[in-house]
């Protein structure tokens, strides 16, 4: 007996001398892994940015020590979180401008706009979302007050539609605009021999070109911007579906000196600039920054009927939307692209766009294969056109929110039975096994705990409808994490590195007040990330 507690001793002092060491140590919880067996352990440490091992608190904690160790009190841990389909400079972009949505008011929309340019005190004055259907007196209003609160700054407010704007009298002079200006296709509106300031359809865009492009100081303000708020999330890799090279190369001077953390898989837009750039330099791989890839739009929105439809509208028979460039352009591009062995991401809402592009993928990629070419919303698919993603391997890159977004008119759109191959996320799901998931914010919110309610529950916060929406599409818990991680990151070509947590890959995580793959739905919702790492830094901590 008394030997074996000799062992022990022994043991234990050997074990204590042979302590490796770490940089951080997090015991003492619910961490899900992410790996190929799904594993939830208790522990891991962290060097050098990278996840040094996970296990029991126990094995952790007696083969490694720290500087820093945190006792997670059995709160949840998950890879840091991927948007697979967002625009984070647009966000960043829409952060400059004063948020007008749901005011109840024209009086609350010159309450918010001017506590806006008292934090924004330089240049145009810009506010969207108004809508005066949701005022007590639905005309629209007039520019006196913009014109006499704002005399010295442009001022540009923008409806909900993007379809009218209201400006002031400096915005007019700005853009040149006087009585009697002619255009067609659009109204700037007079009444009793007076500009009101409204405008409508072309004269919009007639004063919004005129707001000067961001320059590079305020273009490093925009990504910060973003960064913040998207940590916050819980966001620590985005995909930014559609940038020029130019914010590209601000990007990486960003990432140089270390004003911009966050990593970014970035396709460039479809432009001639942008395929000779990229083709020239060839694909840009840094630890933050991902550039080997190129966004195609092939349709619009299915809300405006600007997506491209097989047969007609239901609500609309006279429209089945169109594709916004010849077919013999999606071609050649495709062609192009795959001949450099970059990677092609296509917008493709209606099911028309759907199948002309699958066609295109599936003609020129030929076979299975690991190109991993996407159609980013993949978001109305004719029944028997599912098989293609699957038959050359397309992957369909989705955003849950759009379907309880839409879910209150897209049977008005498609109709009844078209509408069963909408938003169909597990039947996408099946074709490779795997499925990205994104919010495309700033469409959506960045919040991806609703991509992840979306996804599962398939609800609005109101918990409509009751039973769920289209459920025999919903994803798993499970199902819908692995898209917010190690999915993304498949997508990205970037699932070595990161979107789980085993030895070996980035230290990005997240701490989270409450178990998300455990909850009611309700506590989805309102589930808050306490702490973000990204490279084993703390990045975020909730107050
Ligand atoms: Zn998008």
């Amino acid at each position: 007996m008394k030997n074996i507690f000799l062992m022990l001793a022994i043991f234990a002092i050997l074990s204590g001398c042979s302590q490796k060491k770490a940089d951080l140590i997090l015991y003492n919880g619910q961490v899900y892994t992410v790996n190929e067996k799904f594993d939830v352990v208790e522990a891991f440490a962290v060097k050098d940015g990278k996840i040094l091992a996970t296990g029991s608190t126990d094995a952790i904690r007696s083969a490694y020590s720290a500087p820093e160790s945190i006792d997670l009190e059995g709160k949840a841990v998950y890879p840091g979180l991927i948007d697979a389909h967002a625009h984070f400079m647009g966000y960043g972009q829409s952060l400059q401008s004063a948020d007008l949505r749901d005011t109840k008011s024209w009086a609350e929309v010159l309450d918010r706009l001017r506590e806006f340019a008292a934090s924004h005190p330089d240049g145009w004055l810009i506010g969207r979302g108004w809508d005066q259907n949701d005022w007590p007196d639905k005309h629209f209003p007039d520019n006196t007050d913009l014109s006499t609160l704002f005399p010295k700054r442009p001022v540009f407010l923008e409806r909900i539609d993007g379809h009218a704007a209201l400006v002031n009298k400096k915005a007019f002079e700005a853009a040149g605009i006087t009585k009697s200006f002619a255009l067609t296709g659009g109204d700037i509106v007079e009444e009793k021999g007076r500009l009101t300031g409204l405008l409508i359809d072309n004269a919009v865009g007639l004063v919004e070109h005129k707001i000067p492009p961001p320059d590079a100081k305020q273009l490093r303000q925009i990504l910060s911007d973003a960064e913040k708020n998207c940590f916050a999330a819980g966001l620590t890799t985005i995909d930014d579906c559609g940038l020029d090279f130019e914010v590209v190369d601000l990007i990486e001077k960003m990432h140089q000196d270390q004003s911009l953390k966050m990593r970014l898989y970035v396709m460039l837009s479809d432009a001639d600039k942008n395929y000779d750039y990229l083709f020239k330099r060839g694909a840009i791989k840094t630890e933050r920054l991902n550039v080997r890839s190129f966004k195609v739009y092939a349709d619009g929105a299915l809300g405006s009927r600007g997506a491209c439809l097989l047969h007609p509208y239901s609500d609309m028979p006279s429209k089945t939307g169109f594709l916004l460039s010849d077919k013999k352009h999606f071609e050649e591009v495709a062609r192009k692209i795959n001949a450099h062995g970059f990677q092609m991401c296509t917008h493709a809402i209606g099911d028309s766009a759907n199948r002309s592009v699958l066609k295109i993928y599936n003609e020129v990629l030929g076979s299975k294969n690991d190109k991993r070419w996407r159609i980013e919303h993949a978001q109305v698919i004719a029944p028997s056109d599912f098989d293609l993603f699957g038959k050359t391997s397309i992957v369909p890159s989705v955003q849950p929110t759009h379907a309880t977004s839409d879910m209150y008119w897209a049977a008005d759109r498609l109709g009844a039975e078209r509408v069963k191959g909408a938003y169909a996320y597990k039947q996408l799901l099946e074709q490779n096994g795997w499925l990205p998931l994104g919010t495309d914010f700033p469409v959506e919110q960045i919040n991806p705990m609703l991509t992840f309610y979306a996804a599962t529950i398939r609800k609005d916060a109101n918990n409509y409808p009751k039973d769920g929406y289209q459920m025999e599409n919903a994803l798993s818990r499970e199902q819908a994490l692995r898209g917010m991680t190690i999915w993304a990151a498949k997508a990205n070509f970037e699932e070595k590195e990161k979107g789980s947590l085993e030895t070996g890959k980035l230290a990005d995580f997240v701490i989270s007040e409450n178990d998300i793959m455990k909850v009611d739905p309700q506590h989805i919702l309102k589930n808050n990330i306490l702490k973000t790492y990204l490279n084993g830094e703390k990045v975020y901590e909730r107050r």
